[in-house]
């Protein structure tokens, strides 16, 4: 398969969406990345089930890692796997909408890691609230 090809088929899989903070590709500024779950420099391969989509905020945030300390569990817990997990299993919205929640140590561990309740994702989701685009379905 082509590049281009895995490419489009890895955005059309996220429904143009960030698989970790769920901001959409077509309101950002920056251009979203196909990142590699499993890192190249740990062997992570370039197929369909090691890439996913990501903004350019979690992408930098991810980096080569894949595992961080859970806060209370005070151990190594890796990060949220989006092809191997459900989003909705290790994460849920805020009532507000506002904010990304971690309902497990995986949920905990990625939202510290990749920080996804950046400031400017916040202020994102309060816009697309007001225009009734958020939370994504
Ligand atoms: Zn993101």
């Amino acid at each position: 398969m082509s590049l281009n090809k895995l490419k489009e088929q890895v955005y059309n899989r996220a429904n143009g969406l960030c698989e970790y903070c769920k901001s959409p590709a077509n309101i950002s500024t920056q251009s979203f990345v196909i990142e590699h779950i499993i890192p190249k420099s740990k062997e992570g391969k370039t197929s369909l089930e090691n890439l996913a989509l990501s903004c350019q905020g979690c992408n930098n945030y991810k980096y080569n890692k894949i595992s961080g300390i859970d806060s209370i569990l005070n151990k190594k817990v890796n990060l949220f796997h989006p092809r191997q997990q459900a989003w909705n299993n290790n994460f849920a919205w805020s009532d507000d909408g506002l904010e990304i929640i971690g309902i497990n140590a995986i949920g905990r561990v990625t939202i510290d890691t990749l920080k996804l309740n950046r400031t400017e994702l916040k202020n994102l989701r309060k816009l697309l609230t007001e225009v009734g685009k958020h939370p994504p379905k």
